[in-house]
């Protein structure tokens, strides 16, 4: 219906559109995922500017056209400065905005989504990049009710005895014994350890994060198998991926080795 409308949004997405204009993709709080056009922002003075850059958090004042809506004011609320000073969490940043982008359809209202891209967004200005990565996808794993059967075999509900590897199968929705390894599709072995972290992650709120010892090991794991889950459900190649595998962003020990990474008290 045509008319004025205000909503807090991020900017998702943002693409070049006739002369001066931009054509958004927006994940608001209460709107959903939108289209807008911001019209003249790409002339030097446009007040525009900074509120509809990629990646930015601002209270937007649309007009809601017949088919596109337009952004008539906008007030930046965040830039998440930190992220567009260092490559490497840039590249996860936009990351985290393509899983966002892929899990919310548009006109769909999710503000648990909403609420999770704001947080990934501001941890990933202080945390390891890879382990902010990792939290994400268990959460948005979590919010579309799809977080893996870890303990038990995701099949027969078998419990998994030993100390050795879990595979761990998107296809299954989780873990695998071995009667019933083979016929799921493609399989990741990960280390007991590996599955301690992942389930850790299930749980731990952002500020919990701080204080996880960070095993480059583990981590390495998971960031294999945990894209691999997101990816078997969106039914699609996560484009960021390609970026980040680039830099060298998965690894913990690799560009990013001389920032801070988070330990646990007392180390
Ligand atoms: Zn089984």
């Amino acid at each position: 219906m045509p008319g004025l409308f205000q909503a807090e949004g991020i900017v998702l997405k943002s693409r070049d559109y006739q002369e001066t204009d931009q054509l958004l993709t927006i994940l608001t709080r209460t709107h959903g995922k939108l289209e807008a056009i911001v019209k003249g922002v790409r002339k030097p003075r446009s007040s525009l500017r900074s509120g509809t850059q990629q990646l930015c958090r601002s209270r937007f004042l649309f007009y809601a056209g017949k088919s596109l809506a337009t952004v008539t004011q906008c007030e930046v609320q965040e830039i998440y400065g930190p992220l567009r000073q260092d490559l490497k969490r840039l590249a996860y940043a936009y990351y985290l905005v393509e899983i966002a982008d892929g899990v919310v359809m548009p006109g769909q209202v999710n503000q648990a989504m909403y609420l999770l891209l704001q947080q990934g967004l501001e941890a990933l200005g202080e945390l390891e990049p890879a382990l902010v990565a990792r939290a994400f996808e268990a959460r948005t794993l979590k919010l579309l009710g799809l977080a893996p059967r870890l303990e038990a075999c995701a099949l027969c509900q078998r419990e998994l005895k030993g100390n050795g590897r879990v595979a761990i199968a998107p296809a299954a929705g989780g873990a695998l014994c071995p009667e019933c390894r083979g016929h799921q599709g493609r399989e990741y072995l990960v280390s007991r350890g590996g599955v301690k972290t992942w389930q850790q992650l299930n749980r731990l709120n952002w500020s919990y994060l701080k204080r996880l010892q960070i095993n480059p090991m583990l981590m390495g794991e998971l960031g294999e198998v945990m894209p691999a889950f997101l990816e078997y459900y969106l039914d699609r190649r996560l484009r960021s991926r390609a970026f980040i595998n680039e830099i060298g962003g998965d690894n913990i020990d690799g560009p990013g080795k001389n920032r801070p990474v988070a330990q646990a008290p007392g180390t």
